[in-house]
């Protein structure tokens, strides 16, 4: 990996600019951002879709169904907040 200082900053830049000319620039910079965004976009969707995933299985218990306590295993009605044992939230 070569330093890349002020004077090869340039110089890269007047390479683009060679390459691409003066008034493509934005638009290779946009396209540049693009899929930069895009990249994390993607890396945010992932965690998106996998989280809501895993925490409706854990944390949502089917309607008429006696919820039990992550902490103590104790059942609690349907309608608890907390556990009536232990006091963790349901
Ligand atoms: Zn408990």
């Amino acid at each position: 990996m070569p330093n890349i200082g002020g004077p090869e900053l340039l110089l890269i830049l007047a390479v683009v600019l060679i390459v691409f000319g003066a008034g493509r620039l934005p638009d290779v910079l946009g396209q540049l951002g693009k899929g930069v965004r895009s990249f994390r976009d993607e890396a945010n969707s992932d965690k998106a879709a996998a989280a809501p995933a895993a925490s409706s299985t854990a944390t949502a218990p089917a309607p008429g169904t006696t919820v039990y306590c992550r902490n103590c295993g104790r059942p609690n009605g349907t309608d608890a907040k907390f556990c009536s044992n232990c006091g963790q939230a349901l």
